[in-house]
């Protein structure tokens, strides 16, 4: 459990290691680099994992060893303190504190806000937003949304990316939307639990936003047809073996014209937020395709519509 970290000290010199260090051969007994932490460490070397169309590489960590924790009072990996100066800053309708040192989270849903350019200062009430992916020359005020909101959500989302799994936040926040209460297995999802967000989108009529970590395999520009950019990431890989295969794809419907595709790449590790929108589409692969039974795969789609530049998140690789 704890954050995933790229540098630690080693525990009989005292002296800074680094995934680096490690991944040339550095052996030794670790803890925390920050100073009164010492919390026990181990190193996780890269991996590979197999998507759909390649094969992508988990970079090295370091994360804490089995039942230690990050010092609450001096360390900030700590999840606690973590999810604590969150809960500093923020609006408490959006972050509200429970009894038990635990918070509630309430999710809302993103609608495409209205904007009007200008060139000038903006007026009183007016809220601008400092964003380097703004495209040049303009400025923009929005109006009628929630930047309190997103502040918290993007802060919350940048700490569970950098967890190993859901149950610390679970064990500290809990998710609510319209009164009812979400599960973080119903809410966060990697690649190999794509699925699990298809099914439970499709057997539901209430749907509340998701969030998704993942890699983007494709950037598709906008046709004559489809007038918006799309992100496209890497489906988890299966192996074809029933005649037809489920397998979950998940693309970006990039509405909101601030934000620039040309700033994300193929490979770079991202986090997408919003309401999915599902549909399925049958297909053939080539090497299937002179065969007497052909297997097929059914994809199941999931569009995130982006109505905000800020419901997408870079994430380091
Ligand atoms: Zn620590």
């Amino acid at each position: 459990m704890g954050v995933k970290v790229k540098k630690v000290k080693d525990k009989k010199t005292q002296e800074e290691v680094t995934v680096e260090d490690c991944e040339g051969g550095y052996d030794g007994e670790y803890v925390c680099h920050v100073n009164g932490c010492d919390a026990y460490m181990s190193f996780v070397h890269s991996y590979e994992q197999r998507r759909l169309e390649r094969v992508i590489t988990v970079p090295s960590f370091f994360k804490l060893k089995q039942n230690h924790k990050h010092s609450y009072k001096f360390c900030p990996y700590n999840t606690e303190g973590a999810v604590e100066v969150i809960a500093r800053d923020s609006d408490p309708d959006v972050l509200r504190s429970l009894d038990d040192n635990k918070y509630e989270f309430s999710l809302q849903i993103l609608h495409k806000p209205e904007r009007s350019e200008t060139t000038t200062e903006p007026r009183d009430g007016s809220i601008e937003y400092p964003s380097k992916k703004r495209l040049k020359g303009k400025t923009y005020t929005r109006k009628g949304t929630a930047p309190s909101y997103i502040k918290v959500l993007q802060q919350v989302l940048a700490l569970r990316s950098e967890l190993e799994e859901d149950n610390e936040l679970a064990s500290l926040i809990v998710l609510n939307y319209r009164g009812k209460k979400i599960k973080w297995d119903a809410f966060y999802f990697e690649e190999d639990q794509y699925i699990s967000a298809y099914k439970l989108v499709e057997n539901k009529k209430q749907k509340h936003p998701m969030c998704f970590q993942g890699v983007v395999s494709k950037l598709i520009p906008p046709t004559e047809k489809f007038k918006y950019w799309k992100i496209k990431l890497h489906s988890p890989y299966y192996e074809l073996v029933d005649k037809v295969t489920p397998i979950p794809s998940i693309e970006l419907v990039i509405a909101d014209k601030e934000l620039d595709p040309s700033e994300y790449t193929e490979g770079q590790r991202i986090l997408a937020y919003g309401v999915v929108k599902t549909s399925v589409g049958e297909w053939v692969p080539p090497k299937e395709r002179d065969k007497k039974e052909p297997k097929k795969i059914k994809f199941l789609n999931m569009s995130l519509w982006i109505n905000h530049l800020e419901q997408i998140a870079s994430l380091s690789p």
